[in-house]
């Protein structure tokens, strides 16, 4: 009875090596306050100079999204007080971002879809309060980290399609290679406006924002969450006093979201024109920046190349070391489907918890080894799952030592399985005499014979071969 509608606010962290408008390091997980400078401290005086590579990556975004980039743009100041921004005001872009009017497409349940995206701009991350027990403190290593703030249109309808569609900024800003997007650390955050409506209503009612989430999991819940809050509120006739223009924080032991504070309006962080920073000007080599290969294009790539099936090349292009994984596998000349189904099927069966293809105990050199030796017939298919599962536990071992370790070479000897052959036979004369009568059928019933005596260690392949010869 209702229809959802959610606009995302994704703040993703530049992996630039220095700070916006100074110097300092941007690195991570240092000592606090010493990656600072007069600039990034609001000493009275530091000037702020941009930072060209911060430029250079929100350009490449706007490529990547199809979107207009702005050849002038301007920092203004948004100016409101809290302790982790010495400045009392944060430099950012307002009324003309860099980035204005892009587009990505997601794929949900089988169908693409087009998120539209409003804008893309620059701006400085603040720093971090630290509360502990009967005192806090600031850190200012994180004041002027570049960020770049990506508003989508409200054009996502379920929380399965907000999480698509930051899947698909993730990978996309994985492999422009403009921010590492570690959510852990916070370089890929994300804040959630949603709002409900009868069906069939076209205007819009009053969005709650859930800020700061940075997991896939928690957005999904924060946001099915916040639904439920206002349908329930809805039906039971207490919208009007429930459902107000706030922020809200979202509970990641209960699942639940409960009030920050009353949202601000633009107006009223009074904006004005950065004085300490001319428009930005774009020159034509910036405007004609190469861009990476890109998770859609690699995916047709993929589906045209190599005849991978749409839902695994969606997998594949869901990060970038899944491509990078899968497309190391080819490059050896493997069997295409047989790389699909080993890494998107096996290998991802076994990574949970902590692991995942970044760091699997499993290398995409080993792996392909693994394919290898099935395809030259050394190993089975089922026989290779033990392998894998072997050497995922065992990471000092190669293939082929577990595979000696294991004892699971196929007997691809032809005197071997001949001798089999001939006994299985000769123990059911019967059965070659109705054979030979025109009982075709009974053919698969001698492999199975050959194979059970075999221990399973024959190679079926052979087997096959091997019988036909004798049966005539
Ligand atoms: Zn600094």
């Amino acid at each position: 009875m209702f229809e959802v509608i959610i606009g995302l606010e994704v703040h993703t962290q530049l992996n630039t090596k220095s700070k916006i408008f100074c110097s300092c390091a941007t690195s991570f997980g240092e000592a606090p306050n010493v990656n600072v400078c007069p600039t990034c401290l609001a000493l009275p005086g530091a000037l702020p100079v941009l930072n060209e590579n911060a430029l250079r990556k929100a350009v490449s975004f706007g490529k990547a999204i199809n979107a207009t980039i702005n050849k002038t743009s301007i920092f203004n100041r948004k100016n409101y007080f809290y302790p982790d921004l010495p400045k009392a005001y944060q430099i950012s872009q307002f009324d003309v971002p860099i980035v204005e009017g892009g587009e990505l497409f997601i794929n949900v349940g089988g169908e693409d879809k087009r998120i539209g995206i409003t804008r893309a701009h620059l701006e400085e991350d603040a720093g971090k309060n630290i509360h502990e027990s009967s005192h806090s403190k600031v850190d200012l290593n994180r004041a002027g980290t570049p960020l770049l703030e990506i508003v989508s249109e409200p054009d996502l309808r379920s929380s399965d399609e907000a999480v698509a569609y930051l899947k698909k900024l993730h990978s996309i800003i994985r492999f422009l290679d403009i921010s590492d997007a570690n959510m852990q650390e916070g370089s890929f955050r994300c804040d959630a406006n949603v709002s409900i409506r009868p069906k069939g209503e076209s205007r819009l009612y009053t969005r709650v924002e859930i800020k700061n989430l940075n997991s896939f999991r928690f957005i999904q819940k924060a946001i099915d969450y916040e639904v439920q809050r206002q349908s329930t509120a809805w039906e039971e006739g207490t919208y009007e006093s429930e459902v107000v223009q706030e922020t809200r924080l979202f509970n990641t032991t209960n699942l639940t979201t409960r009030s920050m504070r009353n949202k601000e309006d633009s107006a009223e962080y009074r904006y004005f024109p950065e004085p300490d920073l001319l428009p930005v000007v774009l020159d034509e080599k910036m405007l004609e920046i190469q861009i990476p290969e890109l998770p859609d294009e690699k995916k047709a790539r993929y589906i045209k190349d190599f005849g991978v099936k749409q839902g695994d090349a969606e997998v594949l292009i869901s990060s970038l070391e899944m491509s990078r994984f899968f497309e190391s596998l080819v490059e050896r000349g493997l069997n295409p489907k047989l790389c699909v189904s080993w890494l998107n099927t096996e290998l991802s069966g076994l990574l949970k918890g902590d692991l995942s293809i970044e760091n699997s105990p499993v290398s995409a050199l080993k792996l392909g080894d693994l394919i290898a030796r099935i395809e030259d017939g050394t190993i089975s298919g089922k026989a290779a799952k033990e392998v894998l599962a072997f050497v995922f536990e065992n990471v000092d071992f190669s293939i082929d030592s577990a595979i000696e370790k294991l004892n699971l070479k196929q007997v691809s000897d032809d005197g071997a399985i001949e001798k089999i052959a001939e006994e299985v036979l000769k123990a059911n004369a019967d059965k070659v005499a109705e054979y030979k009568a025109g009982k075709d059928k009974l053919f698969g019933f001698f492999v199975g014979q050959i194979m059970k005596e075999g221990k399973g260690a024959f190679n079926p392949a052979k087997v096959n071969e091997i019988l036909k010869a004798k049966l005539g």
